[in-house]
């Protein structure tokens, strides 16, 4: 018997933390419970590039758009997205990463995601700020270009350098291909998370340089956590 595609379960349809389905859900791939477990930063603590000590230009958006903290189920899920390939919970961030934007009232031409250097993207095989960019582009009906932005060199790990290293290897590390030029177009640039900003800076930093205005986004820091 043929079932009415209609009443074909699809993946979508799932919540991505619990994977039931028959749960009240108001956003795509999460459920009401799930929802409520989210570590949402309250918005009057925003996250911004006071704390680092690099000049941006005036094109970059010093306030960054974050909804989360970097803690239970969201850390979990940037953990498991990166270390063990589960990135379907973008399926259910994108969306939340758009209810964000939108509460910001930022208009934007374009999403670009953070990359990773090529030596990582095939050990991970994918990258995450990328699968984030794309749902959250289908939910704000933006076009994500990944090829706009490059990293062209591989920066330690957080782990395996100090930070002071770390921060002067990740400063150049980025490229806007020679072809392309952005001059008075709206960038959402796209990472998961922000510890000390030096890849979000860097990364937003050389979007301006080819002539974006660059308004950050990323899914989720501690900064400004209360230490409880
Ligand atoms: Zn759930």
């Amino acid at each position: 018997m043929l079932i009415p595609l209609t009443l074909t379960p699809s993946f979508a349809d799932f919540c991505q933390f619990c994977r039931q389905r028959s749960r009240v859900t108001v956003m795509p791939s999460i459920c009401g419970h799930c929802l409520s477990r989210l570590p949402f930063r309250p918005k009057r603590i925003p996250v911004s590039f006071a704390e680092l000590q690099v000049i941006l230009p005036p094109l970059v958006s010093k306030m960054i758009i974050c909804p989360f903290y970097y803690t239970g189920v969201v850390r979990q899920s940037i953990l498991r997205m990166k270390f063990s390939g589960r990135w379907h919970t973008a399926r259910a961030f994108g969306p939340l990463l758009a209810n964000a934007v939108r509460r910001e009232r930022v208009v934007a031409d374009w999403i670009v995601p953070v990359p990773l250097h090529d030596s990582r993207l095939k050990q991970r095989g994918f990258n995450q700020a990328e699968k984030l960019a794309v749902f959250m582009g289908s939910a704000l009906d933006l076009p994500v270009r990944k090829s706009w932005l490059v990293r062209r060199e591989d920066t330690p790990r957080q782990s395996e350098a100090e930070e002071g290293a770390r921060f002067r290897a990740v400063l150049n590390a980025f490229e806007v291909p020679e072809n392309i030029r952005l001059d008075n177009q709206a960038v959402l640039l796209v990472d998961d998370v922000y510890t000390t900003g030096a890849t979000l800076a860097a990364a937003a930093k050389t979007l301006a340089a080819a002539g974006a205005y660059v308004q950050p986004v990323v899914l989720a820091s501690n900064q400004g956590k209360p230490m409880i």
